[in-house]
């Protein structure tokens, strides 16, 4: 909750929200990078000349560049057309304008971003609020070589950052998948972030990645520095800055302790996770990027139960065509053997733009742009993605999975493309596996109230809890303002999940739970409790989900499930749950402890 976030006495340690979690120390290096806003961080005295050194840098920077951009027009346009070019030079050469700027860094103690924001804003504002067009229009033309000035400053932060070698602790205002995919995983000690949800993309993405994660900190980039030495503790959702000799030591009796505990787990590893009474329970692991097939075993899974196509193509300057795609999908297939992998079609939209894909803004994008409506709007882009998904097909054991489905219409306008591009394919004498299942997300509320025509229409489903939970409760998953409002544990989630159950149960339709909170041990307890064939969790998580299960029987998991749906409110789920949490982690260490 908001209001619970406290600064300890000394005001080293933060408190902000738990994402995921690790423990991790290294030095601060915060995003600035091109990620919409422009962020702003105080500087020490002793760095003020080189905030001024950066400023000069970009100047010099763009100067140059409009000096040749100049040229350029000049002789395939014109002088005339040239002119506004030089213009913008001179409006850089402005030395109050300059002057402005360098104070603001040196009184205020900001970086040159936040200056440079600042006499942006200060230019519209001034000329903007007087009348006329033709003014309105030169405060733009005026701001504009400032706003070149800002993006080199941003862009060459990027550059610097991407030479060096160094592991850092990536700080950012808000927790987006394009702050936690900044640099290589392998750099990226932490991720803390001011803003964000805690089942927010951007933390799926971290959780799936291993990546220490707190967020919910306001003000953070405030009292941060860039190398600012710090700790990040994700399971706590605590941050120390300037750690001392004895938070060290602190800290490193944790990380012993917390690796003697992913021991423990990993012994379960190898295990299936079969239940007490012999009940086969699906563990899959969820895949964001390429990169994550390295972080498993194959055979410690039951295969993927959701691989996030969109990833792979935000991972990209442009739309990859059908043969890249065929490539990479056949890649996974192949890594994975007779292992199922579950595809899911592109996902974009929301808070997962991709950067070459221009959406529309909207004022509600979780409701808006998003999934297989774009899709089925943009039949290409669907056309071209099931073509790669079914020539690949031969190649291993694949399932396809829609996002954001919210009609039974959307289903059967799914399905006769899919019908269309595998006969297509077939005439053109491809080879195309002879059973692809295709099955649906359940993650928009109107489907539960026809559970029964959908299984008709898929053969399998899979709820995506992340998304059921925001739209069910009304509660955006990426605001940190109404985060503690975002509550898997709600009676009426568990009603629908178990409704959810029950209809595929009926229908003969295998189901499974891919959504964040299905990596919680005991929740995943309660889902083979109320009737879950599986779940698919981040590969981290699969040691100890296969101890939850392992430790309980079918019957005993029946029952846990009944008591957490005759509870009334969330308090009291969390309540059941915590007691339950507390058995399986006292069975963990001591394993003769009845769970
Ligand atoms: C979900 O909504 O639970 C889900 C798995 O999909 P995503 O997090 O990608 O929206
Ligand atoms: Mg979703």
């Amino acid at each position: 909750m908001l209001a619970d976030r406290s600064i300890a006495p000394q005001n080293r340690t933060l408190k902000g929200v738990a994402v995921a979690p690790g423990l991790a120390v290294g030095p601060v290096h915060i995003v600035r990078a091109g990620l919409g806003e422009v962020p702003t961080w105080f500087v020490r005295e002793d760095e003020v000349p080189l905030e001024i050194g950066r400023l000069a840098a970009a100047l010099n920077s763009v100067a140059e560049v409009l000096s040749t951009q100049e040229a350029r027009v000049a002789r395939e346009a014109g002088a005339k057309d040239a002119a506004i070019l030089s213009v913008h030079r001179a409006i850089l050469e402005d030395p109050s304008a300059l002057r402005d700027v360098e104070r603001t860094i040196r009184d205020t103690r900001v970086n040159a971003e936040a200056a440079v924001q600042k006499l942006i804003e200060s230019l519209e504002h001034t000329l903007g609020s007087l009348d006329g067009n033709n003014v309105r229009g030169y405060a733009a033309d005026v701001a504009d070589p400032w706003r070149r000035v800002l993006d080199m400053l941003l862009h060459r932060d990027r550059e610097e950052v991407h030479k060096s070698a160094e592991r850092v602790v990536l700080a950012a205002t808000e927790l987006t998948p394009q702050v936690v995919t900044y640099l290589p995983r392998e750099r990226i000690l932490a991720v803390v972030c001011e803003k964000g949800g805690r089942f927010s993309h951007g933390a799926v993405l971290a959780r799936s990645l291993g990546l220490p994660c707190v967020i919910g900190v306001p003000n953070l980039l405030g009292r941060l520095e860039q190398h600012m030495p710090v700790a990040v503790d994700g399971g706590q959702g605590a941050i120390t800055l300037r750690p001392s000799e004895e938070d060290l030591a602190r800290f490193g009796e944790e990380q012993r302790a917390r690796r003697a505990r992913v021991d423990a787990v990993r012994g379960f590893l190898h295990q299936p996770a079969q239940m007490a009474c012999g009940r086969r329970f699906l563990v899959q692991a969820n895949v964001e990027s390429l990169l994550d097939l390295e972080t498993f075993d194959v055979a410690h899974t039951d295969g993927i139960g959701l691989l996030r196509t969109e990833f792979l193509y935000m991972e990209r300057t442009q739309f990859p065509s059908e043969e890249e795609q065929y490539r990479l999908y056949r890649r996974v297939l192949e890594h994975m053997g007779d292992q199922p992998v579950t595809l899911r079609t592109l996902d974009i939209g929301g808070d997962k733009p991709l950067p070459y894909f221009k959406t529309p803004p909207e004022h509600n994008p979780a409701l808006g742009w998003r999934g297989l409506r774009i899709s089925l709007q943009w039949t290409d882009l669907l056309r071209v993605q099931l073509c790669a998904l079914l020539r690949a097909s031969v190649h291993g054991d694949l399932r396809i999975l829609l996002p954001m489905v919210g009609t039974l219409e959307q289903i059967d306008e799914a399905r006769s493309v899919f019908d269309g591009v595998r006969a297509q394919l077939v005439e053109q004498g491809y080879g195309v596996a002879a059973d692809v299942p295709v099955g649906v997300m359940i993650e928009v509320p109107s489907l539960l109230f026809c559970l029964p025509q959908v299984m008709e229409r898929v053969d399998f489903v899979s709820v995506g809890t992340n998304d059921l939970v925001q739209y069910m409760l009304a509660v955006d998953r990426d605001n940190a303002w109404v985060a503690s409002l975002y509550e898997p544990m709600q009676p009426p989630v568990l009603a629908a999940l178990e409704a959810v159950a029950l209809a595929a149960r009926a229908a003969g339709k295998p189901c499974s739970v891919c959504g964040d909170i299905a990596s919680d041990p005991v929740f995943a307890l309660l889902l083979s409790g109320l009737g879950f064939d599986g779940v698919s969790v981040a590969p981290q998580f699969l040691g100890e989900l296969k101890f939850a299960l392992r430790s309980a029987s079918g019957d005993q998991a029946r029952t846990f499930a009944r008591d957490a749906r005759a509870l009334g409110t969330a308090k009291d789920v969390r309540a059941l749950m915590a007691e339950r949490r507390r058995a399986l982690h006292a069975a963990l260490v001591t394993p003769a402890t009845p769970v």
